[in-house]
């Protein structure tokens, strides 16, 4: 295997307890991000890697955190796991080295049959999340080439039966399919016992088919239907990207017959205190929550003033969702390193999803900090509605920071560590200690 994959193996169970098991996939649809990347990407896809290898990997693995498959956070293309020919293998193996570990799979549902999921249901502690995406028999063909759709909505129908957690996601295209096929899909989803739905914007790059592309005012049409049918809907609905303003810890949705449910929870509520202490942001709260047993809440409800007990095992779910936001440890040890290393002015680029939110975290500390200025660089190398920070490259730091720093040099630049997390280069390569030597003053890493 090539030092990088393995290198990038390692990160991924290291950093996310991810443990990458294929990158082959069986699903053609339209929305899949691999279509879309501008080229020269430094994206790796798996060899195929036998079942004692991937579980020699998962040796590395936390056994106190959930193991999940089917997800990438680095440039390792995910692939759909019950493709791999010794998937079953490996769970069993997996289960052998941690007994009581919770596994998380995330699978298009295409493969999975009625074999697997008894399988599943006789492992134990395993959680699916369904990329159903739609479920007409239209619409999975239309959006993922699926030619035998009655098998995956069986196989998704049996799953509470079986006694298997499911959360759905849905890569929402309505201009394809139809605004119809979107709610039955949610609807199908809810009434077979999925805990939670998310639902995303799709994401488009100036390389996707004109064909594909969502009509303009597609997104506010796609946010206001969410916030309709979240008001009917049991199940919560989380629309994915959230585009968070601010840090306050707002209630998404609350999972049916959870502690949260039972302890009297509510979509809307604002977390404003767990055991008298307030939140510094929705990742915050939820933690807080989920680390303790027992905890007294207390709530903003339309205006009003509340207070909740909420009784759980230690470290077990609330059972309440929220958007993610900002882990005070990082915001806190940034902060920290701006008061070490910064006597004047510091200049702060991040991603315009992010922006908004770190500027709502460093209001809140402005008086102890050095003067600063937050630069939302644009993604141009990609373009569409791509906006996350781990997909910025060089290039759009070089488009967006001279003009920021000419005239009023700052001490030091910051720029997000994910988009140069191969060792210091981005995503063709490029090493940001380019930026410095174009921007003439010190450019450091964020974690
Ligand atoms: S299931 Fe996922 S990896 Fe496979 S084609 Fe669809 S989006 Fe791409």
């Amino acid at each position: 295997m090539q030092p990088d994959l393995y290198r990038l193996l390692l990160k991924s169970i290291a950093e996310a307890n991810i443990l990458p098991v294929t990158s082959a996939c069986n699903g053609r649809c339209l929305f899949c991000s691999h279509l879309q990347n501008p080229p020269g990407l430094r994206v790796y896809s798996l060899p195929q890697l036998g079942k004692e290898e991937i579980l020699a990997l998962a040796e590395f693995l936390d056994p106190g955190q959930r193991i999940v498959i089917g997800e990438s956070v680095t440039r390792i293309n995910e692939g759909e796991p019950f493709l791999h020919p010794e998937f079953l293998g490996i769970l069993t193996g997996l289960r052998r080295l941690f007994p009581t570990t919770s596994i998380q799979i995330t699978t298009n549902g295409m493969a999975l049959t009625p074999a697997a999921i008894s399988f599943l249901a006789s492992l134990g502690r395993v959680r699916l999340v369904v990329s159903l995406n739609s479920a007409t028999p239209l619409g999975r063909r239309k959006l993922m080439g699926d030619n035998d759709p009655a098998a995956v909505l069986r196989a998704v129908a049996s799953l509470g039966d079986r006694g298997i957690p499911f959360d759905g996601s849905i890569v929402a295209m309505p201009h394809l399919v139809g605004w119809e096929d979107l709610r039955q899909t949610i609807a199908f989803l809810a009434r077979w016992g999925a805990e939670t739905i998310r639902i995303f914007l799709p994401g488009y790059t100036r390389y996707t088919r004109r064909e594909w592309l969502p009509p303009a005012g597609m997104e506010e049409k796609l946010r206001a239907f969410v916030a309709e049918e979240g008001e009917r809907s049991r199940v919560p609905l989380i629309l994915e990207l959230p585009f968070l303003e601010d840090l306050t810890p707002r209630i998404l949705g609350v999972i049916v017959d959870s502690p949260a449910d039972r302890a009297g929870l509510r979509r809307g509520d604002i977390v404003t205190a767990i055991n008298g202490k307030e939140p510094f942001s929705r990742v915050d709260a939820f933690r807080q929550v989920q680390k303790a047993g027992r905890a007294v809440i207390d709530l903003n409800r339309d205006g009003a003033a509340l207070q909740v007990s909420l009784e759980k095992e230690e470290g077990a779910s609330p059972g309440f969702v929220m958007a993610a936001d900002l882990e005070p440890a990082l915001f806190h040890s940034f902060t920290r390193r701006m008061r070490q290393v910064v006597e004047n002015r510091a200049l702060v680029a991040t991603s315009t999803l992010a922006a908004p939110i770190l500027a709502s975290a460093l209001d809140r500390v402005q008086e102890e900090l050095p003067s600063l200025e937050i630069a939302a660089v644009p993604n141009v190398t990609f373009g569409g509605n791509i906006c996350c920070s781990g997909l910025l490259l060089l290039e759009d730091f070089l488009a967006a920071l001279p003009d920021r720093v000419e005239g009023c040099r700052p001490e030091r630049v910051f720029i997000p560590g994910i988009a140069f997390a191969d060792g210091g280069r981005d995503l063709r390569g490029r090493s940001y200690l380019e930026l410095q030597t174009i921007l003439k003053t010190t450019v450091e890493l964020i974690p």
